[in-house]
């Protein structure tokens, strides 16, 4: 089977053709249709994720289909959990001591074939395309699992309008909320798509929302952003910040956090929270923006999504 592989950090992946993986026990060997690209394939292919093995096939929002049965099944970052640590027991299986996650300790979804543990296998929703359903494996998930956090709270901030912003918006406005989209400077491209997206108010990140946010989600890698958001989000509001990976937080003032504001990160996702995001995807009708790529090319999909611009979400299609 074809495959692109990640040899070590700072190297762009190559092609390869490797034996299909062989499942094993609990294991499902999945023909891939569609495998999404995200923020955290660029973040491992630059080695800012030390914890990824090499060499490794990147890939964590994978579609495809079971060989021997024909059922359709998406596989997301959570590749495996021990079932048995303090985290596990307590129901918070995506901190688990030992979790392992796709594409990252265990081959993904950028090549043909793919092999999971049926245990973390996902549901799709019919109503989406397999390049389609692709990005709801991550984007939409740890969009949603940053989203709960927040779920109850009325007017809601979007720092970075990527992947996951774009699916998250439009769950926010279907459940009645006001969503603020902040973006790059001048990014008026992208503040055009977020209005798309269901947004009542796009603007530059660096500037204030016309009024103070109950809540904001940083999608943005950019630790700039944490104080900026802080001070946008008024006194009892949360914070999240929803990348694997931020750089670092400038020092900030007390004051900005002092009222009661929280700020925290997401980790990983469990399985509730696959279960629970793809039944909410099969009743509110997503609109799915992607860009397809041939999977020879996953190094310019990586590269596009580097730099910026991309509306929606990167989808390799073996
Ligand atoms: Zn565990
Ligand atoms: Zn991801």
């Amino acid at each position: 089977m074809r495959a692109m592989r990640l040899h070590a950090p700072g190297r762009a992946l190559s092609a390869e053709d490797l034996p299909p993986p062989q499942p094993g026990p609990g294991q499902l060997l999945v023909k891939v249709s569609a495998c999404g690209v995200c923020r955290t394939d660029l973040h491992l292919a630059c080695g800012e994720l030390p914890q990824c093995r090499t060499p490794i096939t990147p890939g964590h929002e994978i579609v495809g289909t079971v060989v021997g049965t024909g059922a359709r099944v998406g596989i997301p970052w959570l590749g495996w959990t021990c079932g048995e640590c303090a985290f596990c027991r307590a129901g918070r299986e995506n901190l688990c001591e030992r979790a392992r996650f796709t594409g990252c300790h265990l081959d993904g979804g950028y090549a043909e074939y793919v092999v999971a543990d049926e245990r973390c296998c996902l549901p799709i929703p019919e109503r989406y395309s397999d390049t389609e359903a692709a990005p709801l494996l991550c984007a939409g998930l740890i969009g949603f699992r940053s989203y709960q956090f927040i779920r109850d709270q009325e007017k809601i901030g979007i720092y970075g309008f990527g992947a996951a912003a774009h699916i998250i918006s439009q769950i926010a406005r279907a459940e009645g909320r006001t969503v603020f989209a902040f973006t790059r400077k001048n990014d008026l491209k992208g503040q055009q798509f977020a209005l798309s997206c269901g947004a009542h108010w796009a603007g530059d990140s660096t500037e204030p929302p016309p009024e103070p946010l109950d809540a904001a989600i940083l999608f943005a890698p950019a630790g700039e952003l944490v104080p900026v958001a802080l001070k946008a989000t008024r006194k009892g509001g949360t914070v999240v910040c929803g990348g694997i990976h931020m750089s670092d937080i400038p020092s900030f003032p007390y004051e900005i956090l002092w009222g009661e504001r929280t700020l925290r990160s997401v980790a990983n996702l469990t399985r509730s929270d696959g279960e629970a995001f793809m039944a909410l995807a099969a009743r509110v009708a997503l609109r799915i923006e992607t860009r397809t790529y041939p999977l020879g090319d996953a190094n310019q999909a990586l590269e596009d999504l580097r730099r910026g611009g991309l509306e929606g979400a990167a989808v390799l299609v073996p």
